[in-house]
């Protein structure tokens, strides 16, 4: 699995490409066209993505860590009853705020990605794993990755490994 390094253009460019898909990175900047209330508005990169998350269809919600189950985290999905397809995230509470901007990174892009594949699961569920994994250079932790970069992360992974509940 390569590892996924930024490359710095030559001075004055000022663009960054990721090195395992060539995509350019852009932290995202907000313009005075960027609706006010926009989450990449928001202070902190954990703020940012949550933001990004209820855009996406994610509802956040924190899980004591005695109900964790030494997970860092779960994706339910869920249909609404407009018949609009959600996700239900529940982030262990004792997570630090890193470690919790990368596995709802991960969570957003599994959704994203494989909302399919996790409703065919026997309680529409998957467990997200604790530990980081190496980075992907594709798929949702590839995607994750990009993610928590544009909301001002700075990671090596945002890539895990999930368990079905
Ligand atoms: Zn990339």
């Amino acid at each position: 699995m390569p590892g996924i390094v930024m490359i710095d253009q030559p001075p004055g460019q000022g663009v960054r490409i990721c090195a395992a898909c060539k995509g350019e990175l852009q932290r995202a900047e907000v313009n005075a066209d960027y609706p006010p209330d926009g989450p990449l508005r928001e202070a902190t990169p954990y703020r940012r993505m949550t933001g990004l998350a209820a855009h996406a269809g994610l509802d956040v919600f924190e899980l004591p860590a005695d109900n964790a189950q030494g997970l860092a985290g779960a994706v339910q999905v869920v249909v609404d009853r407009a018949g609009k397809t959600r996700a239900t995230v529940g982030l262990a509470q004792d997570l630090d705020e890193g470690l919790r901007t990368d596995v709802l990174a991960f969570a957003v892009a599994l959704f994203a990605d494989q909302a399919d594949r996790i409703q065919k699961t026997p309680n529409s569920a998957i467990g997200i794993r604790r530990e980081p994994q190496p980075p992907d250079a594709t798929g949702p932790g590839h995607v994750a990755w990009h993610m928590a970069e544009a909301c001002g992360r700075e990671t090596t992974s945002a890539t895990f490994t999930v368990v079905e509940l």
